[in-house]
């Protein structure tokens, strides 16, 4: 598909000119330092006005409408989950909010709201980032990344068709099997992908597979972008040999879009266009601290240092490869694991944070794969909890790694941080 079509699609779909939409992203992504901070300061500003006049939660917490950012108490997650109603905007319908809540393994079940802006800058942000990895508007890209649907058989004709007009090929990053990554080997040595978008862990998976059965892709890639998980140094390394091209590390979360992108140079910029980035320690440039962040364009449930769940520390350097987004200079404490079954295949176990986010009467869960044949599940229940969640906990597990797969369903009254302090929601220890 041409660069044209695609253009012309988003253009359909959004109702607004995409090319001058594109443009002005870049142009403010490129731009100088104090062009891009000036923007976001008076974006900044014009969010805690807004906050503070039309969500109860942050009225109480401002006092006055132009506050200090830096004194305003932290946003927890605990906050969302015991006050969603009001940190939500009354200028804000219900029918205009749009349900979000975190997968992957990267912190507590949560659920928020997401506008109709936020998405569209979000997308925005993506696609002018995305260029840095060599990926240009329209260009076909493969995407190894999780696909509910497929696991469940489900064909969802909609979704294939909007993957037709992106111009993406899914390899379900959920369900990594021999046969499903020939396919997408044989895919890909027809439609040449310019750009991989994958999870770390699924891409090496599918670089082990390559690698061992002498496969070696033709497709002139131009970069490979990682996301959602943490990129440890030993899958880039062997990712990239077997690609025969960069991995862009790209770093977000779903509360919050893109937080930051990782260069030609190999340094990560904060994407300052959409939100102001802060580290919670006593010097942010020598000592790493909880990452704090502000989303700029949520207007229907505004995050005001949101404490993501990541651990980082910045750097004051300027980059070689010309961009003056300011540095995030270490990105610590993502991490995930990956299921094996008795048939030898993988389940990503951002499968199972999907699927029990909502579960009603659940706080928190924990799945360990003890061996082939056994599970824990660690639940941290409430009043609403029920036979029936229990039931389709256990029968999630089944479906995924097997009938026979006896699941031990214990409830706890905590599940203990381990010492990165970050929540891991899955531990196998079938590797
Ligand atoms: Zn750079």
């Amino acid at each position: 598909m041409s660069k044209a079509a695609w253009l012309a699609y988003n253009t359909y779909r959004k109702g607004i000119s995409y090319r001058s939409q594109l443009s002005k992203t870049a142009a403010l992504l490129n731009a100088p330092r104090a062009d891009i901070l000036a923007f976001q300061n008076e974006q900044l500003e014009k969010l805690l006005r807004h906050a503070y006049h039309t969500t109860p939660y942050y009225r109480e917490l401002f006092k006055t409408e132009s506050p200090d950012i830096s004194q305003i108490p932290t946003l927890e997650k605990s906050n969302i989950r015991e006050q969603l109603e009001r940190l939500c905007s009354e200028a804000f319908p219900q029918e205009e909010r749009i349900k979000n809540a975190t997968g992957g393994s990267t912190g507590a079940p949560l659920t928020f709201y997401q506008d109709r802006n936020y998405w569209n800058q979000r997308n925005l942000s993506v696609y002018c980032f995305d260029r840095w990895a060599g990926w240009d508007f329209g260009e076909p890209q493969l995407i190894i990344w999780g696909a509910l649907a497929d696991l469940e058989g489900d064909e969802h004709w909609k979704y294939q068709l909007n993957n037709f007009w992106r111009n993406h090929y899914w390899l379900n990053g959920f369900h990594l099997t021999d046969a499903t990554m020939r396919t997408a080997f044989r895919q890909m040595d027809k439609s040449h992908p310019q750009t991989i978008l994958a999870y770390p862990s699924s891409l090496y998976q599918f670089a082990a597979y390559l690698f061992e059965n002498s496969l070696v892709p033709k497709w002139d890639l131009k970069g490979i972008i990682t996301s959602a998980e943490m990129l440890h140094s030993h899958y880039r390394s062997f990712a990239e040999s077997v690609f025969g091209t960069k991995i862009y590390n790209r770093y977000g979360g779903r509360e919050v879009g893109l937080i930051a992108m990782e260069c030609i140079a190999g340094h990560m910029h904060i994407n300052c266009r959409d939100l102001y980035l802060e580290i919670d320690s006593p010097d942010p440039y020598t000592q790493p601290g909880d990452i704090l962040i502000t989303q700029l364009n949520n207007y229907a449930m505004p995050f005001i240092r949101y404490r993501i769940g990541d651990i980082g520390r910045l750097s004051d350097e300027t980059c070689p490869c010309g961009n003056q987004l300011p540095i995030l200079a270490e990105l610590l404490g993502r991490s995930t694991a990956t299921f094996r079954t008795k048939t030898d295949t993988l389940i990503h176990a951002g499968y199972f944070t999907q699927q029990f986010y909502n579960v009603i009467g659940v706080d928190q869960f924990q799945l360990i794969q003890e061996s082939l044949k056994h599970c824990v599940l660690k639940v941290v229940i409430n009043t609403q909890w029920t036979e029936t969640a229990r039931r389709y906990m256990v029968q999630k597990i089944q479906g995924a790694l097997g009938a026979d797969v006896i699941v031990t369903v214990k409830l706890v009254e905590e599940i203990p941080l381990p010492a990165s302090g970050k929540r891991e929601f899955t531990i196998s220890k079938v590797f």
